[in-house]
């Protein structure tokens, strides 16, 4: 198959998961000849710099949409299998549940009486314990604060349900990719090039219907390369052919397509880092609060540290790049006061890491880019499971790109066409 390729210059737009996971298939598609095919990436700053680096890394056989669910799942238990997914990016199976607890003022009330973690020596622990499993707390999520926990209910478990950790996914994406002959460009796509050509009567005569392209009757429009500002020079534009182009450039997607509709919403997270005597468990708390509207999402991780994300906001419409992304200390420092509320492990924890990014909403879309031309995809609009459904993202524009057609999964609810 490979011999019967023309020779195809791919080029992806952002090194996010979705970039760099695409990237990692086309590698894979056993018709990607590396002595033929030449696939360049574009990262504007840095990989997984944006979301793909900041999220929390939740993978669920339950998220959404269908089409693309079950494959992904499938495949981010293959590559971890393949590279060794549990050491390198974190891999492993949770528990997930909702958590309903009291504010911080209440629940600080009972703090001090039933303070001693849970399965330390001291007389505590049984009371505790009873306390937290007669509010539906599971065995072995002890490090919780027994006085602040109204109730808890599952939504998942080992068999359904898995974490990642975000950056360390998308880098070692990236790096399989590169080892297999991606090369990664430091620089910042602002357009996409393409050449019109009208075909001869004779040639439209053969293929049957008369082409309307391009805007102009009987044209054909073809990407024929990228400019793009090279972030590690003060030189001018440059330009780099291409007979495909690939559009992950997350929320900043609509800046190259402006036509589809994506959004953009700030969030913000912290990373916090327990003390080895207070260790946490593999399970992922959605909490709610009564009355406070930071509900954080809390994901303890294999090398020990916690991550907690808050909700979005619209206060800082979507910077130029990644780089430049406001972080408010204030709503950091909101989402630590309402982790420490439910666990002493979490109260006592430093903030090694406080950070913000931007979720990209409305999709997910994957597929032919609507109003461009021949040859420009996009994959972008991944909403809150971007990490989950990277990799069926990834394996079918494989399949796009190499055998025209997505055969993994049907995508054509994702078109993005019907945006
Ligand atoms: C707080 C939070 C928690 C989340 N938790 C989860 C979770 O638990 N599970 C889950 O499945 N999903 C989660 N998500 C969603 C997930 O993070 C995103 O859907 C996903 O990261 C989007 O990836 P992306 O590659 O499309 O975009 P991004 O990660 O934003 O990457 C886009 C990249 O493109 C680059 N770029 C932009 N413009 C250009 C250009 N012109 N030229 C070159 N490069 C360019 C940017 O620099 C950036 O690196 C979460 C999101 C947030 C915000």
């Amino acid at each position: 198959m490979a011999g019967e390729q023309s020779k195809k210059d791919i080029v992806i737009v952002g090194g996010g998961i979705i970039g760099c996971t695409t990237a990692y298939y086309l590698t894979r598609h056993p018709s990607y000849d590396p002595g033929r095919h030449r696939i360049t990436l574009f990262e504007a700053t840095k990989i997984a710099g944006g979301a793909s680096g900041k999220a929390g890394g939740l993978l669920a056989r339950w998220a959404y949409p269908s089409s693309i669910v079950p494959l992904s799942w499938s495949l981010h238990d293959e590559l971890a299998r393949e590279h060794g997914g549990a050491e390198r990016w974190g891999y492993r199976r949770v528990q997930a549940g909702e958590l309903a607890a009291r504010p911080p003022s209440a629940a600080s009330a009972g703090v001090g009486e039933t303070r001693k973690r849970i399965g330390d020596d001291g007389g505590d622990e049984a009371p505790a314990a009873s306390q937290l499993r007669a509010a539906g707390v599971p065995e072995g999520l002890n490090w919780l604060e027994p006085s602040a926990v109204l109730s808890y209910s599952s939504f998942g478990g080992p068999s359904n349900t898995a974490q990642v950790h975000p950056y360390q996914f998308t880098t070692s994406m990236a790096s399989l990719a590169e080892e297999k002959g991606v090369r990664i460009v430091q620089g910042s796509v602002t357009d996409i090039e393409y050449t019109t050509t009208t075909p001869s009567l004779s040639a439209e005569a053969g293929r049957g219907t008369p082409r309307r392209r391009g805007g102009s009757s009987g044209t054909v429009r073809k990407v024929s390369g990228v400019t793009y500002a090279p972030a590690l020079s003060t030189s001018t534009l440059q330009t780099h052919p291409a007979t495909t182009v690939i559009l992950a450039a997350g929320p900043w997607t609509p800046t190259l397509l402006p036509t589809l509709p994506i959004s953009a919403h700030r969030a913000h997270s912290i990373v916090m880092q327990p003390s080895p005597s207070q260790p946490t468990s593999a399970h992922v708390l959605f909490t709610s609060f009564l009355s406070h509207p930071c509900n954080p999402e809390i994901y303890p991780r294999p090398d020990s540290s916690v991550y907690a994300c808050g909700s979005t906001d619209t206060a800082v419409p979507l910077p130029a790049t990644t780089a430049l992304v406001a972080v408010d200390p204030a709503r950091c420092a909101d989402i630590k006061t309402q982790a420490s509320a439910i666990s002493p492990a979490l109260r006592d924890a430093p903030v090694t890491t406080e950070q913000a990014c931007y979720l990209p909403g409305g999709g997910p879309w994957i597929g032919k880019a609507p109003g461009t031309g021949d040859g420009v995809l996009v994959a972008a609009g991944h909403t809150c499971w971007g990490i989950m459904n990277a990799p069926a993202t990834g394996k079918v524009l494989a399949e796009m790109v190499f055998e025209g057609r997505a055969k993994s999964a049907d995508v054509r609810r994702l078109d993005p066409a019907k945006g």
